[in-house]
């Protein structure tokens, strides 16, 4: 598993637009409607990194992470830029991750392989079903057909390679996610993200399920599916070292951990959030989600909108713990702020050992199965 020393950090570039919205997103994302005047957008990038870097210098980069949104619309050109701009700011570490998303409905084998020649060394495939019905279900526009042809180029292109997939849809039952996983493996990515479909209510899918109009898999069928891909990623030799993530050893995804172990990272764009420690102090920051209003404040007024906020030595306990404990490994409790016995509950903590929710080996506190299966119930009993 990947290591991080005192001063990594890692960053994070929303691109909030994609070419439409999903029904069951909620991200800050937003269907693109006007020609988007993509130097203009470059610059306020570039401005917030030159202004994040005096706040954070001599940080080492462990990994930079293009997320959205789509940003896979974005020229390879721009990625290229705000690569050079980072190289120029910050150290990069020897093995530093540089992700895309990528949406497959939208890419070609010549962008995929500019992606490559730009600096990109890995990408995270929007697959979310290898089944019509599926993708149907999700909205997505693009088929199974270009899911398959991406996966097989990027894998050309990218050792490091991973797909989103969702379970948990509306209509989907055991049988389909065992039918669909079998499709999955065969592809042989390296790394699956696997999420349960949650219905957020600020989405599309939020107000249908408030209508009735959608039905999803009951409690028990969700508890079902949970296990069978624990047991069958394992069978793949894709073992879960997160809730939802899953990978062959030496390619988990560096960035992702490294917000799980609370690490340093600094987020740029609509929206983005970043943990930063200035002085001491760990801060919580948002950006402006509004992406009108980002990019006008930033270049208009040379001013970036956010949000910041210190964060006591309580909620910095408290974020670690809802982070580290996501993680297969568990989290050293010796790390935290404040001793763990001032953090937690102390009769929760000892009932949740002894039905063997959470399981603790030396100075490591780790969920078990049943604990990352009712993880969120977990945290908020654990955590006073
Ligand atoms: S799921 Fe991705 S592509 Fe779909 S609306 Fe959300 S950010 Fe955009």
């Amino acid at each position: 598993m990947h290591t991080f020393s005192e001063n990594s950090t890692s960053i994070y570039i929303h691109w909030p637009f994609c070419l439409q919205k999903c029904p069951y997103c909620a991200y800050n994302s937003y269907p693109i409607r006007d020609l988007i005047d993509v130097d203009k957008w470059k610059r306020a990038y570039l401005m917030c990194l030159n202004r994040a870097a005096q706040q954070a210098s001599g940080r080492v980069l462990t990994s930079i992470y293009f997320g959205g949104g789509t940003p896979s619309l974005l020229p390879a050109v721009f990625v290229g830029d705000i690569l050079d701009e980072i190289q120029k700011l910050w150290t990069l570490d020897s093995n530093c991750e540089i992700s895309i998303e990528m949406n497959p409905g939208y890419v070609t084998e010549k962008v995929i392989a500019s992606f490559s020649t730009a600096g990109i060394n890995r990408v995270s495939i929007g697959v979310q079903s290898l089944t019509n019905e599926g993708l149907a279900v999700l909205g997505r526009t693009h088929t199974v057909q270009d899911a398959l042809s991406v996966v097989k180029t990027c894998s050309k292109y990218f050792k490091n390679h991973s797909i989103d997939l969702m379970y948990a849809w509306p209509t989907q039952s055991i049988e389909d996610l065992k039918k669909e996983l079998v499709d999955i493996f065969a592809l042989d990515c390296p790394h699956i993200s696997i999420y349960q479909l949650i219905i957020e209510p600020d989405s599309v899918f939020g107000s249908m399920y408030s209508r009735g109009e959608i039905l999803m898999p009951d409690e028990n069928t969700c508890t079902d599916m949970f296990d069978y891909l624990q047991e069958a990623t394992d069978k793949a030799g894709l073992p879960s070292y997160e809730v939802a993530n899953h990978a062959h050893s030496g390619l988990e995804c560096r960035h992702s951990i490294s917000y799980w172990k609370y690490i340093d990272y600094i987020g740029i764009g609509p929206g983005a959030h970043s943990r930063l420690t200035i002085n001491r102090q760990k801060y919580a920051m948002v950006q402006e989600s509004n992406p009108q209003k980002w990019l006008n404040s930033i270049i208009d007024n040379q001013h970036i909108l956010e949000e910041v906020t210190a964060l006591s030595l309580e909620e910095q306990c408290r974020e670690t713990i809802l982070v580290g404990l996501r993680m297969t490994e568990g989290m050293d409790v010796t790390r935290l702020p404040l001793p763990f016995s001032s953090v937690v509950d102390q009769k929760a903590y000892e009932r949740l050992l002894h039905e063997k929710y959470l399981v603790k080996n030396g100075d490591v506190l780790a969920t078990t199965i049943e604990g990352r299966r009712r993880l969120n119930a977990l945290i908020s009993y654990l955590v006073k």
